[in-house]
């Protein structure tokens, strides 16, 4: 499943590719409208905190967040659509949305932009939100 989130849910959506998920981020000069096309043609779902982007009208399925808290957020797309997470394995680079390469052990580095990733603090984290996101069900 891909997504796009708009400009106000960036934090989830650098959440959403590290664990796995193909994530555009709106950029702000993106209308609703914009938003909604592109997820149209790339087959994207929408994820968004904005209650008119949620009432236009599209074909697009779009799922309104009401949490400005990131992880709330994470649960409720994670719940609603039976995610999983694929984390590192499957990360994606959370600056770019490129696929990750694996360089050495515990080491990867982005095809995009060439962001380099490795078992860093960060990685407790990710494991320990991931455990609770596994949890949920
Ligand atoms: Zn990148």
């Amino acid at each position: 499943m891909k997504f796009i989130c708009d400009v106000m849910l960036g934090k989830l959506g650098r959440w959403l590719r590290m664990m796995g998920h193909d994530t555009e981020i709106a950029s702000d000069e993106l209308t609703d409208r914009d938003i909604l096309n592109i997820a149209e043609e790339e087959g994207r779902l929408v994820l968004t905190r904005d209650s008119d982007l949620k009432k236009m009208n599209s074909p697009v399925e779009v799922i309104l967040l009401d949490s400005r808290d990131f992880e709330d957020q994470l649960k409720r797309v994670f719940t609603e659509l039976d995610l999983d997470t694929n984390f590192p394995e499957g990360s994606r680079c959370s600056h770019c949305n490129s696929e990750l390469k694996e360089v050495g052990e515990s080491e990867w580095v982005c095809k995009g932009c060439g962001q380099e990733y490795w078992k860093g603090s960060h990685w407790d984290r990710i494991k320990e939100i991931e455990k609770r996101l596994e949890n949920l069900n």
